[in-house]
């Protein structure tokens, strides 16, 4: 019988740093002291190995260009794995997992980033549970299927699906939220799957890698005083294809005739401007508030209940994938990877 398996992988973040002696800051050291710090892995039934990556780093410094490497890295291991853990900072961990969602396709494997808010060398870490929790549930399987064959985020006590992650807390050791969907699981004394939430759709075709990502997008975060010169400058951007406006509430923005007529501006220059709310949870409802509403007519799409860090990335990725802002639009109106509440879509 061949050994059940997981594969670490060591991006880098607070989970395996160390305090720069000159300096005193912290800055991501190697994957030993981690396998050191936590000898009760050695205790599980199955094969745990681990792979660094070249330059480990704090997760501020993540680049699409990493996003693919982990793709890679998950391609040529699938079949000797029966899951993965991602080590990886928090700061943008929520965009990662967001990222590998859209370019893993027909993943029947799980995915678990994970990290820590103090590096595991410290007494109090966090980091210890956290990755004895992802190592668990990446090897969980059941009548031979993962239980959890989806990018996901484990944190604090909870298992998040990836995508609809949003890191909520600088300083608590439930770092993360989902504000739009249940968490898959409840770690405590057992871990407590939410099977209603888990995505078992049957993967038919084998694992298939998507890495491209176009970077020609901005992030437009709406404050009362903008002034329309900045949002000028944005949609004048060279090569620039893709706009999130994170707005108020359900959706809302400016009714004013300068910032509307800007918003048209960008429409018109071929810029797929994307809706999507500043508040962690709920949803954008275009058409509610007047406001919103004459938004629609100067072609801006609805993120529905995205949340920004997945907005981007299924932008980057969907920019590059299609050249016809069409064709972007339609699939920003679906959920590719559960990223949105099919009962919200239209709304
Ligand atoms: N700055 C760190 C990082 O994201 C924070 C962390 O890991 O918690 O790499």
């Amino acid at each position: 019988m061949v050994q059940k398996s997981v594969l670490i992988i060591y991006t880098g973040g607070t989970i395996g740093m160390v305090n720069d002696p000159e300096t005193g800051a912290l800055c991501p050291f190697n994957f030993e002291q981690i396998a050191k710090a936590v000898p009760e892995i050695k205790e599980f039934s199955f094969r745990i190995d681990s792979y660094t990556l070249p330059e480990i780093i704090d997760s501020s410094d993540v680049q699409p260009a990493m996003w693919a490497e982990l793709c890679e890295i998950i391609y040529r291991n699938y079949d000797k794995y029966c899951g993965f853990v991602i080590l990886h900072g928090t700061d943008t961990m929520a965009y990662s997992a967001s990222a590998l969602s859209f370019m893993l396709n027909n993943l029947d494997k799980p995915v678990v980033f994970t990290g820590s808010q103090l590096p595991i060398g410290t007494i109090r870490t966090d980091g210890r549970e956290n990755l004895i929790a992802a190592l668990e549930i990446a090897a969980a399987e059941m009548g031979g299927r993962a239980v959890v064959p989806e990018v996901c985020i484990l944190f604090g006590a909870r298992l998040f699906r990836g995508n609809r992650t949003t890191k909520a807390d600088a300083e608590s050791f439930s770092a993360f939220q989902s504000f739009n969907y249940p968490a898959l699981a409840e770690i405590g004394i057992h871990i407590d799957y939410n099977y209603g939430a888990i995505d078992y759709t049957p993967r038919v075709e084998p694992l298939q890698i998507e890495t491209g990502m176009d970077t020609n997008i901005a992030i437009l975060k709406l404050f009362p005083g903008i002034r329309m010169e900045l949002i000028d400058a944005i949609i004048h951007t060279p090569g620039l294809r893709g706009l999130i406006l994170e707005t108020y509430g359900a959706g809302n923005a400016p009714t004013n005739d300068c910032f509307l007529k800007k918003i048209e501006e960008a429409a018109a220059l071929g810029i797929v401007v994307y809706n999507v709310t500043q508040c962690g949870g709920g949803a954008v409802e275009m058409g509610r508030y007047e406001t919103s509403r004459r938004m629609i007519n100067c072609g801006v799409t609805s993120g529905y209940d995205i949340t920004t860090e997945a907005a981007a990335c299924k932008l980057m990725y969907l920019l590059n994938k299609y050249k016809d802002v069409d064709d972007v639009k339609k699939y920003l109106n679906l959920p590719i990877k559960g990223e949105i509440t099919s009962n919200r879509i239209g709304s």
